[in-house]
């Protein structure tokens, strides 16, 4: 499946803002969007002109893809889906992004970011409703249950977790059990509780054009 590989802070520098896309190191002082607060690339420190509408609206899709690690071809079937759907298209596109296998791992606590997630996922190590699901993209339904497989919670990796899980927070829309490294999707989140920088309806006007 394809996927975003180059330097990943630079997509943080680019939207101005931290995306939180490499875990620990995001929440340090080496954060790259601490250290240089202006664009990647030969001109990012130049003058800057006003951005047009059509600009904005870019640059808030790209946003969105960027916090969610999905690709452009992909991001419009998710509008399309939101768009068919009843309600808010844009809510509905933030409900169907938070939905995403890799997106609620890393909701759950279970990862530090969700390109992390996103690998967990890859290589086998959750369950979906007791089966293994290696696509980071599955989108969870209501009452749909994720845990770490019994076969990967001996190692390393999840056994530090389970530290770190007991410091954590975790939203509304999610049940979890730190013990079990398992959870529940209970609901999808409403607006309110989606707590990414978005515009929705910028997106939902660029692709209006
Ligand atoms: Fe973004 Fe994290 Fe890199 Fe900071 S350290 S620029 S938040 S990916």
């Amino acid at each position: 499946m394809a996927r975003y590989t180059e330097a990943v802070c630079r997509l943080c520098r680019r939207e101005g803002l931290k995306l939180y896309l490499k875990g620990e190191r995001c929440y340090t002082e080496k954060c790259a969007v601490d250290r240089r607060t202006y664009p990647p690339g030969q001109h990012g420190q130049g003058r800057r002109s006003k951005p047009s509408e059509y600009g904005l609206q870019l640059r808030e899709k790209q946003k969105a893809r960027r916090i969610y690690g999905v690709l452009e071809s992909q991001f419009r079937k998710y509008f399309k889906e939101a768009d068919r759907r009843k309600g808010i298209t844009g809510e509905n596109l933030l409900q169907l992004l938070e939905s995403r296998l890799d997106n609620v791992v890393y909701r759950l606590g279970f990862a530090l970011s969700r390109p992390e997630a996103r690998q967990l996922v890859r290589h086998g190590h959750v369950d979906v409703n007791g089966r293994r699901v290696s696509i980071p993209s599955y989108l969870l339904r209501p009452g749909d249950s994720i845990s770490v497989r019994d076969t990967s919670r001996d190692k390393a990796r999840f056994k530090d977790l389970s530290e770190l899980l007991r410091t954590q927070g975790t939203v509304d829309w999610l049940e979890v059990d730190r013990t079990n490294l398992s959870g529940k999707f209970v609901r999808f989140p409403s607006r309110e509780e989606i707590d990414i920088p978005i515009t929705e309806h910028l997106i939902v006007e660029l692709y209006s054009r």
